[in-house]
């Protein structure tokens, strides 16, 4: 038998730990906001991984976005050196889930499994992929113990708020440098077969429209900032959202909708601020001075984010044009460009190879609708050779019942293997 059948029947045999470990994990209710058990899920992770022969490093990203002594910003990384050196073949994963919101027939932290299921909030999105990822490190290691080179293993907070106490904070640290870490695989939920290269970029933004509080039963006498900002909507509808639909990108971005450029209105806000639900007083009669709205803005690899800005802008300034004490402001909230792995990447060459070879077809090559992690490995890090690649279904992620295949997580693990095998040397 060979060194790459021995290794998927190894992780094979290690199904019923692989479950085990996933829902131990979604156990851990670790709920971002607020950002709960970060430090006892790095705990649980770092006895695990020391268990099985790994240097680990406890690292809380202090004064980081939501970092208190409350909610501490705890990650782990873990580092397996090899008998001789050679690349670092680095798995982060976040340690972070999101709320579990309405419509659970399963309890969202009991890890629950049912027809080859394992059910949980997290379980796809992206306990189990983490999970898979250890098992892979695992049995690899256990088939291989002479290998070359190292394996990393990372549990980081916060990824589902922008990944500023976890991945971001790491890279500033030279945790993901090219000198230390040659190849990161992030397994996110893309689907087993998917390797996902990169994502669209970002630009958050908030747009204030101004006018001038005077009494209700009067509002001549004063400027309404609500219709103001409708006017701005009545243009974006007009003339942007059109604009937006006929830019079309060569990237392979899944959803089908996502090929486009998008703008979501996330909320609006004018005038008096509402009260608790359990206030029982009427509102008073005012003529809103302010109305602010926060628009998200996804856009492709083939714009530019100062074309970006310009087009919003434009929408103002027209809206100036033809209207009287018109007044706006705009403030950034977050940007993040746009980025893209080459398929010629040695990381993807090989996560493709062991598709192949696992499942019997080539990959579909994706890019996410969204941002992960890999912004940061790549702005702050510099390190281009990254993907996303995981088991478990896209749109379950922080929906009710969300769940991850137990099938899918070992072939996954055995994708991951056959990686390792591919881009560590053996002896
Ligand atoms: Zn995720």
């Amino acid at each position: 038998m060979d060194i790459a059948e021995k290794l998927m029947l190894e992780i094979s045999a290690r199904r019923d730990d692989l479950v085990t470990l996933t829902q131990d994990l979604i156990r851990i209710p670790t709920l971002n906001p607020p950002g709960e058990n970060y430090r006892e899920i790095c705990d649980f992770l770092d006895r695990r991984l020391v268990r099985s022969g790994f240097h680990t490093e406890l690292i809380r990203a202090e004064g980081t976005p939501g970092d208190s002594d409350r909610y501490p910003r705890w990650n782990l990384v873990a580092r397996r050196d090899g008998a001789g050196p050679g690349d670092c073949v680095h798995f982060n994963s976040h340690i972070d889930v999101v709320e579990v919101g309405r419509g659970w027939t399963t309890d969202p932290f009991g890890g629950e499994v049912r027809d080859g299921k394992i059910h949980g909030r997290g379980a796809c999105d992206m306990k189990g992929g983490l999970a898979a990822s250890i098992i892979a490190a695992e049995a690899f290691i256990a088939v291989c113990p002479g290998f070359h080179g190292a394996i990393e293993i990372s549990g980081t907070a916060d990824e589902e708020s922008g990944g500023f106490g976890g991945v971001a904070y790491l890279a500033e640290q030279g945790f993901f440098s090219p000198e230390r870490v040659q190849h990161v695989i992030i397994p996110e939920p893309l689907n087993k077969d998917r390797i996902c290269l990169g994502h669209r970029g970002v630009w958050w933004a908030e747009i204030e429209t101004h006018g001038e509080i005077a009494h209700g039963s009067m509002p001549f006498l004063g400027d309404c900032a609500v219709r103001h900002m409708g006017a701005v909507m009545t243009e974006m509808e007009a003339s942007l959202f059109p604009l937006l639909a006929s830019k079309r990108t060569t990237m392979p971005v899944v959803p089908d909708g996502a090929k486009q450029s998008t703008l979501n209105i996330n909320s609006i806000h004018g005038g008096e601020a509402e009260q608790e639900a359990d206030y029982t007083g009427l509102p008073s009669p005012c003529v809103p001075d302010s109305c602010r709205m926060v628009i998200d803005r996804r856009f492709l690899i083939e714009e530019d984010i100062d074309e970006v800005q310009e087009e919003v802008f434009n929408v103002l300034e027209t809206v100036a044009a033809r209207r009287e004490n018109f007044h706006y402001d705009v403030r950034e909230i977050q940007r993040v460009l746009p980025t893209m792995t080459e398929k010629s990447a040695p990381v993807v060459q090989s996560v493709a190879k062991a598709i192949g070879a696992v499942m019997g077809k080539d990959p579909q090559y994706v890019v996410s609708p969204g941002t992960y992690d890999q912004k940061h490995i790549d702005r702050i890090g510099k390190l281009k050779n990254c993907i996303a690649y995981g088991p478990g279904i896209l749109d379950l992620a922080h929906k009710p019942d969300e769940y991850v295949g137990i099938d899918d997580m070992v072939e996954s693990a055995q994708v991951m293997g056959r990686s390792l095998l591919d881009l560590l040397d053996q002896v």
